[in-house]
């Protein structure tokens, strides 16, 4: 008994260093945990609550929140964590943070929901129901976690749940921008011991994070009017030479190769002249940060050897870069980690199916990555089944946003008990 208890001490103590590879993965949901009183009455209030769950789900949907422009949103979700009590803070990049106090003893669980959406300010945001589906852009992505968010405080309260750690729910800005809010908030504060991501469908348990470089690669010539154009160094060709060498070498796919694809090129203003000025973007994205520097060195020589070749200046501009957590292989440890089993046993638990031998995965593109990449045990769990988002077909299956809350709910419990109090001890 005391073993198992200092083991789980460690777990606590060294993020992600609680279980070897070889250790098999310790949960710590158990059905006594959602069978405790105060639970079974928490996960009723999301049954009884969900009409009106699902309404504040539109009213939140129906609210502006293009990137730096949540402050409505959050304006939303701090009247409704003040009303529950929380100790509510708003700092200078425009996240929400709701401190819900523990009894002590136990390890700090924090939630993140992000408040903004992709659209630009002025989309048509008016939610369409159409039987168990919602339409409107953001529906999904993410105004669906924000409600699960407010849903599961009320819940908690209504049931008079009690943890021994603090849960701190925190709606994050400007996550579509590159994780902006997450960033800010994990950089100034004290980290929590488990972070959770609210955010994507209701499918695999991501506890790794794609890392994503954004990069303008610019091309530089004197430039010429046509007629005087015959053998001149020109920046089209040096353009056109790299991106044709670039995917001339792609790397294998996915999951543990990269993906890579110029979207943008942008350049030139007359017909008659050559131009002085062009860029192109490339998004290179791996899981292994090894392969993705390494790949991102090799387009700055494809870059530089079509530049070279044609005669024309060329520089670099770093737009983003989003670090990786690693691929399958170098995370090992962190999928035996009991955040990652406790996820897939709370949603056996709701009954959400988890595709067999994929329940997590060892990538994601969520807040959880800002945890990832500095160690902390991190993951990403689903808000509801929904599609085609960032588009204006964006959709959302509404009922199954509530065995979402609930899992959520039970993640809450269970992770901020001490591991000891958790867990059946031989
Ligand atoms: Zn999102």
């Amino acid at each position: 008994m005391r073993q198992s208890i200092v083991a789980a001490a460690i777990c606590l103590a060294v993020p992600w260093a609680g279980a070897s590879a070889q250790t098999p993965a310790v949960s710590q949901f158990t059905r006594q945990l959602a069978e405790r009183r105060d639970v079974r009455e928490a996960l009723r209030r999301l049954e009884t609550g969900f009409t009106a769950h699902v309404d504040e789900w539109i009213r939140i949907a129906q609210i502006q929140g293009k990137s730096t422009h949540e402050q409505e949103r959050g304006a939303l979700v701090r009247k409704a964590m003040q009303a529950e009590g929380l100790e509510v803070t708003t700092d200078s990049i425009g996240n929400v943070i709701g401190r819900r106090r523990g009894t002590g003893g136990g390890p700090t669980v924090a939630f993140a929901a992000h408040l903004d959406v992709v659209h630009p300010l002025g989309t048509n945001l008016t939610v369409r129901r159409a039987g168990d589906t919602l339409h409107a852009p953001g529906i999904f992505d993410n105004s669906a976690s924000v409600a699960n968010m407010l849903a599961v405080i009320r819940a908690l309260n209504a049931g008079g749940v009690r943890t021994a750690g603090d849960l701190i729910f925190i709606g994050t800005a400007q996550e579509e921008l590159g994780l902006h809010g997450m960033n800010y908030w994990l950089d100034h504060n004290p980290q929590p011991d488990v972070l959770i991501a609210m955010d994507g469908g209701l499918g695999p348990i991501s506890y790794g994070a794609l890392g994503i470089y954004w990069t303008k690669y610019h091309f530089k010539s004197a430039g010429s009017h046509t007629n005087t154009s015959r053998g001149k160094p020109t920046p089209v060709k040096a353009l056109a030479d790299a991106v044709s060498r670039i995917y001339t070498a792609l790397p294998p796919p996915l999951p543990n190769g990269a993906v890579f694809n110029v979207g943008q090129i942008h350049g030139g203003e007359i017909f008659n002249g050559i131009p002085e000025n062009l860029f192109f973007t490339t998004d290179l994205r791996s899981n292994d940060p090894v392969l993705l520097d390494s790949l991102d060195r090799a387009i700055d020589g494809h870059v530089a050897a079509a530049a070279r070749n044609e005669g024309v200046e060329w520089r670099k501009e770093i737009v983003s870069k989003l670090r990786a957590g690693g691929t399958e292989a170098m995370l090992r440890e962190r999928r035996a980690h009991p955040l990652v089993q406790t996820a897939i046993d709370v949603y056996r638990f709701v009954g959400v199916e988890l595709p067999p031998g994929r329940e997590a995965i060892a990538t994601g593109s969520t807040d959880a990555n800002a945890g990832v990449v500095r160690g902390i045990p991190s993951i990403a769990v689903g808000r509801s089944f929904g599609g085609d988002q960032h588009t204006l077909k964006e959709w959302a299956h509404w009922p199954s946003a509530l065995p979402a809350a609930k899992m959520v709910l039970l993640l809450a419990v269970a992770m901020s008990a001490p591991p000891a109090e958790s867990r059946v001890v031989p």
